[in-house]
């Protein structure tokens, strides 16, 4: 791994904050990303308790941070501190990035555009063109709705247990966009796992087996465990599977790329992963 640069009064420091946040893997993947990159940049975690988070904002802008990772339960609440917010993260209402630019502080998600350049990564997929199945409705899977229809899918069915969120989600995706059935996935060429089933060894396949076949492609957002009962349906089915991790790599990296303008050093925030 490449040497950190010494801290010095000149370090850019971001910040990650969450509560909990010990857990959080993101200090290591960007800490491994800007000594990579040879900048004399670091990130620190910041255990913001819930309902503190748009105090926390301002005290990033007083302290001179040059940016900071946002995560649960504060993607919403830094919105009302922000300066701006650009238009996906307005849509999402949900910021999971903050960038300074001079003494402005902008809000940015970079989860679908993170879930976009992953999947392509993993399975070389482009989403032009193409019909696509979204299971789940929360904030993950709101951001890959966002996503596919900026991308040019050309349908996007919404499937979720509650179907008034399941409406809220397809609105994002405009004319594209459909409240789905289980059948609608048998004619997908992306079906996207978003829901939290799947997390546990003992989960059922959050999709049923028998609408997946060959040629498709079977995304799950989660990444612990590697492989999902999801994923393992799919694969029995013939069709290319991929896990959330690249999801999660390169979400970082749109966010490392909005702080210092540098192209992400995916290899080396792999590796700072394994
Ligand atoms: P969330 O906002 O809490 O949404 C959870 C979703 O799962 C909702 O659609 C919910 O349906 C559904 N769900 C939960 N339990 C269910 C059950 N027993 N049966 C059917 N549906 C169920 O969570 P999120 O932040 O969107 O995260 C969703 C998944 O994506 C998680 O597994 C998370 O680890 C993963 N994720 C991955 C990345 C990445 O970078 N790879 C990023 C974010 C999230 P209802 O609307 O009916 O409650």
């Amino acid at each position: 791994m490449a040497e950190a640069i010494a801290i010095t009064g000149r370090t850019q420091l971001v910040g990650v904050m969450g509560d909990p946040i010990g857990h959080s893997k993101s200090p290591t993947l960007l800490n491994a990303a800007f000594a990579a990159s040879g900048l004399d940049f670091r990130m620190v975690a910041l255990p913001v308790p819930e309902g503190r988070g748009a105090d926390a904002v301002a005290a990033l802008g007083v302290l001179g941070f040059h940016g900071c990772s946002v995560t649960m339960p504060h993607k919403n609440a830094v919105i009302a501190r922000l300066d701006s917010v650009s238009d996906s993260a307005k849509r999402l209402d949900a910021v999971n990035c903050i960038r300074r630019d001079g003494t402005t502080l902008i809000g940015e998600n970079t989860d679908g555009e993170g879930f976009i350049r992953g999947l392509a990564e993993d399975t070389g997929f482009d989403p032009a063109g193409a019909r696509c199945v979204v299971v789940g409705a929360g904030g993950a899977a709101r951001a890959v709705i966002l996503a596919l229809a900026n991308a040019g899918a050309t349908r996007i069915d919404v499937i979720n247990r509650t179907r008034s969120f399941a409406e809220a989600a397809v609105a994002l995706a405009g004319a594209t966009g459909h409240i789905g059935e289980p059948g609608d996935v048998a004619q997908a060429d992306l079906v996207v796992q978003a829901t939290s089933v799947g997390m546990s060894e003992t989960d059922p396949s959050a999709i049923d087996p028998t609408h997946l076949g060959e040629g498709q492609i079977v995304a799950d957002l989660i990444y612990h465990p590697s492989v999902t009962p999801t994923m393992r349906a799919g694969t029995q089915a013939g069709a290319t599977v991929s896990n959330g991790l690249s999801m999660l790599l390169h979400q970082a990296a749109v966010a490392f790329e909005h702080w210092t303008g540098v192209t992400a050093p995916i290899e080396a925030m792999r590796s700072a992963l394994s």
